[in-house]
């Protein structure tokens, strides 16, 4: 099921007494969700992916703009009827059911044409269990489960009325680092094997790039950028985007576009063209440089570690806007650091060039 958001808008009006502005939870926020797509919502806590989730889902009324699902308008349907799965952070289990009868509640609540046998709900509650894999905890109680045991029962009860969307709004955070790589690799199972389009919702980048087909890179309620997850990492359209992607994160200097060069700091680190002096920002991706003795990036060596297969070198330069410099090179190509000075020359495609007062990408092209 294809879902449009067009010109959707969420504005909590300011209750405060103080003169506090409104705030433009969503704003003007447009996008076709293509059909039995995963979709990544993706920012920083406070910027609107919850809100917007519970837009679609339909527990909140947006100001303005409308959402379809497929060609049906929904934007005034209460959320019973929109066929939307709801899985949340804290997994909202009832306590005091058994994990069965936790998955098959959704089923009992049908009228009329869509009402089940109690034979064909028990069947539907055992393929939702089993495609989280807790088939044998049906007879528990949440309190007997894990944490990881509890968030794939929350998704067997959403997942059970085969919903027509999925919205999961950070359903792994509460999950352990291991559990939480496990899940996901699970709900992207999921996801791939019954095809329902799916939304979901976190603040950690590297989870949402690993299973989602693509990103919405959101700030302030404005979706800044929506692409697949390598293509933006590859061509972030700003300098936020450019930041919020890729870990360990970019590194960014002060630099110029001068008469053809780009610089960062004194350092002359490319032969440019196409673009108009101007202070920009400059952002390297930590696998962007190369180690070289007449490189034009000069660093002072703070100190190497390394991580098996590559090697990272912390430096400092008086340009960077981080405190440190992080450069990420294979393990076979580095030496025996003896002298405080390290230099570097830049891969091209792993430079990104921002305006300064803007922080919009500029575009060149390398003489
Ligand atoms: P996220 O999920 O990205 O962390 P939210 O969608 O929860 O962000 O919130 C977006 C903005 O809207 C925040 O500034 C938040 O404080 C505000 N907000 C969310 N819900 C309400 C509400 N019910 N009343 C007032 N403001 C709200
Ligand atoms: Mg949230």
């Amino acid at each position: 099921m294809k879902v449009v958001l067009q010109n959707l808008s969420k504005v909590f009006p300011n209750r405060s007494k103080k003169g506090l502005a409104d705030v433009i939870a969503v704003n003007d926020f447009t996008f076709e969700i293509p059909d039995g797509k995963l979709v990544g919502l993706l920012g920083p806590s406070g910027c609107g992916k919850s809100t917007t989730l519970n837009l679609i889902c339909g527990l909140q009324t947006p100001t303005g703009g409308k959402i379809f699902f497929g060609d049906d308008d929904v934007t005034n349907l209460p959320p019973e009827n929109r066929g939307v799965g709801l899985v949340f952070q804290n997994y909202a289990l009832y306590p005091h059911l058994s994990v069965q009868q936790n998955i098959l509640f959704p089923l009992q609540n049908l009228k009329g044409a869509d009402k089940l046998s109690k034979s064909e709900m028990l069947a539907k509650a055992r393929e939702a269990a089993g495609l989280v894999q807790i088939d044998e905890l049906m007879s528990r109680k949440p309190s007997e489960l894990s944490g990881g045991q509890q968030q794939r029962v929350a998704i067997a009860r959403a997942l059970v009325k085969m919903p027509r969307i999925l919205l999961l709004d950070e359903p792994l955070s509460n999950l352990d680092a291991r559990l939480r790589l496990q899940t996901r690799e699970e709900l992207r199972r999921i996801q791939r094997e019954t095809r329902i389009t799916t939304v979901f919702v976190t603040h950690d980048q590297e989870e949402a790039m690993s299973i989602s087909d693509i990103i919405v890179v959101m700030r302030s309620g404005v979706a800044e950028q929506i692409g697949e997850p390598q293509e933006v990492y590859d061509n972030p359209v700003n300098l936020f985007v450019a930041k919020f992607l890729g870990s360990p994160p970019i590194n960014v200097f002060s630099g110029k576009v001068a008469d053809g060069s780009l610089f960062i700091g004194e350092d002359a680190v490319l032969n440019i063209s196409g673009v108009q002096n101007q202070e920009v920002f400059v952002g390297v991706r930590p696998e962007g440089f190369v180690l070289d003795k007449a490189g034009p990036l000069r660093c002072k060596l703070s100190r190497v570690e390394v991580m098996g297969r590559d090697v990272s070198i912390i430096s400092t330069h008086g340009a960077s806007v981080n405190p440190i410099v992080r450069s990420i090179i294979n393990a076979e190509s580095a030496e025996n650091f003896s002298t405080a000075e390290v230099r570097f020359a830049v891969k091209p495609a792993k430079v990104f060039v921002f305006n300064k007062e803007t922080e919009e990408r500029v575009f060149f092209e390398v003489r």
